[in-house]
């Protein structure tokens, strides 16, 4: 049994499940830990970011520069009172970051420049209290990394806009975690262009965590269309802790 600390859990909220684009029940792709004012990825979700807002500075981590990753950077001038804005950094990786800066924020696609900061990743980072956040890369058209949270007595790893298999290269970075989110865009019948777009069949993420052992797997970056929730009923067989994401759902770790 694996050990758990008796410290007070850390809130994790889910303010887009979805990918590609949003619908009335899915925002895309943003999550958010309050307490300590991180944020992975910057989807249309993040309009709801205001309501969680906790802190006195934010640092957002960028998976990569995909538009349903990147949108909501263009809310925050509107969302975040102008102190918050100021003590607010956006972390990626360099070429992201740079794409981000030169075409979303290019005038003829959004008039006001921002004032937030860009920090391109070059290793791990600190995180409050006492944890750190560290990355890998992923498979994806462009290229994406995914984070593994850890503090010493509680984890988690985010893993989207990637083609999960078994013995995936990044099964290491998240063997173990308390809450492993992994993306699952494609149910079983689509594999060939889960591979084709970069994205994830759910059978094999369910393969990848029946490998890896999370405590919990929560499926995000979902299909804006499509329900797979009896496909998940199934594939508990493989995985047993495993549910869909809900926008709006709050996890303890
Ligand atoms: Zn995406
Ligand atoms: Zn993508």
């Amino acid at each position: 049994m694996r050990y758990r600390s008796v410290s007070a859990p850390m809130k994790l909220v889910l303010l887009g499940t979805g990918g590609y684009y949003p619908t009335p029940h899915r925002q895309t792709a943003c999550v958010m830990l309050p307490e300590i004012g991180v944020v992975l990825d910057a989807g249309t979700g993040m309009y709801r970011l205001g309501d969680y807002l906790q802190t006195d500075h934010l640092d957002i981590f960028l998976t990569h520069a995909h538009l349903d990753h990147i949108a909501g950077l263009t809310y925050l001038i509107n969302i975040l009172p102008p102190e918050v804005l100021a003590q607010t950094t956006i972390h990626g990786e360099a070429a992201k970051l740079n794409a981000v800066q030169d075409h979303l924020f290019a005038d003829a696609i959004f008039p006001v420049a921002p004032t937030f900061k860009f920090k391109p990743l070059d290793g791990p980072r600190a995180l409050h209290p006492t944890g750190r956040l560290t990355y890998f890369p992923l498979a994806h058209p462009g290229g994406s990394i995914g984070f593994r949270l850890d503090w010493p007595d509680r984890s988690l790893a985010y893993v989207t806009d990637t083609t999960a298999t078994t013995n995936s290269p990044y099964a290491d970075a998240i063997r173990g975690v308390d809450l492993l989110l992994h993306e699952a865009y494609f149910a079983d019948d689509s594999q060939n262009m889960a591979a084709k777009t970069g994205h994830s069949a759910l059978s094999a993420v369910a393969l990848l965590a029946s490998e890896v052992q999370p405590r919990q797997l929560v499926l995000v970056h979902l299909d804006p269309v499509r329900d797979i929730d009896a496909e998940v009923q199934l594939m508990k067989q493989v995985f047993p802790n495993m549910c869909l994401a809900k926008d709006g759902e709050e996890f303890e770790f």
